[in-house]
């Protein structure tokens, strides 16, 4: 939570969300749809977007780095979209019968990733993870799943397991065992997972290895954005293709953030790696409510439906591949089929957003690492110079980071939604001019923490209960999940 001095400007400058968010708060645990949308000292509510910018109900104009939680690679209110939606809506909203755009969308989707030979639209990430982790144990009669610790794939109750936990419960676990995320997540769901510290084959290898007979697929953010942004290493990705097509294991590439952003192919093709399925999401509906998941024709063909519920498994859902989600969907994808230059433009301004990010904190003598692949990147705020997985972001300084980052938004600049380990993403509608104006903005940030630290090093020390605070921040009060 950020203090009470840097949210001051925040608060001055967002009365009116302040009113609506005490109203909504009444109504609705948190005051917000979702847990990840809360942060203190409290939300703001958007008036309407566009391109890089949200402008809220306060009349403050706010860069936007956070981008619909990364969905909006093309900007808030993309008017080539916004058309074709109006357009299908001319025909109707949901039909529950199959339309023609059905497969062309599919068509579309395996221009990007061919190696998706079949594939099912859903409609979040959470329903395509869920999905396909079914269809992975369906396929190989195994009833267990691998994951990464830290690793968020939405909010079923398998993809939140041993999504966070505190420094101390990591440091007594004696090796990577599934925590449930909260209260609510039945035991039982734990031993039907299994869980591998990212980027360290031989953990890995060890755990997989051991339950080869049991695990039936694994599920991996190729790059590690649950606790914000961690890069593949050493061949991570590689390897741990070849390990499971040894052991016979469904390897399920989770590309909802990373698809269609990384490259047109999404991780699979710019870490050029063919994984058996792919959970996709966010971009691929251009702003509408659109998933799915697809891999290799005999692993999908456990859905054919027919086979009976004793041969097949099962997916549903009255919204599938809703058309309007699909007409708009189907217009992102072709817009960035039609613009591969998108991608060198969003990753040049992650060059110079992050970058520049990094030697602002070194020359403020801040210790900060910033990751980042392409246009996601994110602040850790640690003294470590390499993070490789989810244990390694328990030593960042969360406070610094809430401080920094409600310093930000307190001058429209938002960095992400302030939960552990958040991230940035930039849109194709961001120009240098805007990465300019947020080095600025972030600048005046460091500052401010360089300023707060020496502040704190005069007074006398603070025993500081970590560990306590860091629990507090799972089970606590609002029992706010962290980013995703
Ligand atoms: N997987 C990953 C990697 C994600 O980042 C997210 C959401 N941020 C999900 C799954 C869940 O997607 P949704 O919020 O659409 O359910």
């Amino acid at each position: 939570m950020p203090s009470q001095k840097f949210s001051r400007k925040y608060l001055t400058r967002h009365k009116k969300s302040a009113q609506l968010w005490k109203r909504a708060a009444k109504l609705s645990p948190g005051g917000v749809e979702s847990n990840i949308r809360y942060f203190r000292p409290h939300p703001f509510f958007a008036d309407y977007g566009d391109g890089g910018y949200i402008y809220d109900v306060d009349g403050n104009k706010i860069l936007d780095f956070m981008m619909g939680f990364g969905a909006l690679l093309l900007g808030h209110n993309n008017r080539d979209i916004a058309l074709e939606v109006i357009k299908q809506l001319e025909s109707g909203s949901l039909m529950g019968i199959t339309t023609e755009l059905f497969p062309d969308y599919i068509v579309q989707i395996q221009k990007a990733m061919p190696w998706m030979k079949k594939v099912r639209l859903c409609n979040s990430g959470t329903e395509a993870t869920m999905h396909a982790m079914r269809v992975a144990r369906a396929f190989t009669g195994k009833d267990k799943i691998a994951k990464v610790e830290g690793a968020y794939h939405g909010a079923n109750d398998y993809g939140l397991m041993s999504l966070d936990m505190d420094n101390r419960t990591a440091r007594r676990m004696n090796g990577y065992k599934p925590v449930p995320y909260g209260r609510g997540i039945p035991k039982a769901i734990a031993e039907t997972m299994a869980v591998v510290p990212f980027n360290d084959i031989d953990a890995t290898a060890e755990v997989l290895e051991e339950g080869a007979d049991d695990i039936g697929g694994f599920i991996v953010e190729p790059v590690l954005c649950g606790p914000g942004v961690i890069a593949p290493k050493n061949n991570y990705l590689k390897k741990i293709r070849r390990l499971t097509r040894k052991l016979g294991i469904v390897l399920i590439f989770d590309e909802v953030l990373t698809g269609f952003r990384l490259a047109y192919g999404g991780a699979a093709e710019y870490y050029d790696i063919r994984p058996d399925m792919v959970c996709f999401g966010k971009i691929a509906g251009g702003g509408f409510q659109l998933a799915g998941f697809g891999g290799e024709a005999q692993i999908m063909d456990v859905l054919e439906p027919g086979g009976g519920w004793r041969r097949g498994t099962f997916h549903a859902g009255t919204y599938n591949g809703h058309p309007v989600s699909v007409a708009a969907g189907m217009k992102a994808l072709k817009i960035l089929e039609e613009h591969p230059e998108y991608y060198d433009h969003i990753n040049s301004l992650g060059r110079q957003l992050y970058g520049g990010l990094q030697d602002l904190a070194d020359d403020r003598r801040i210790p900060a690492w910033v990751e980042y692949v392409g246009s996601i990147g994110n602040v850790y705020f640690t003294t470590k110079d390499e993070i490789r997985n989810f244990r390694d972001t328990g030593s960042t300084n969360t406070r610094r980071w809430w401080n920094w980052f409600i310093h930000c938004l307190g001058n429209n600049v938002l960095y992400g939604i302030p939960n552990t380990g958040e991230r940035a993403f930039i849109c194709t509608e961001h120009t240098e001019e805007d990465i300019e104006w947020a080095l600025e903005v972030a600048d005046s940030a460091f500052a401010a923490v360089a300023k707060e630290a020496r502040r704190n090093r005069m007074k006398p020390p603070v025993v500081q209960l970590r560990a306590a605070a860091s629990q507090a921040a799972v089970y606590g009060e609002a029992q706010i999940p962290p980013s995703v």
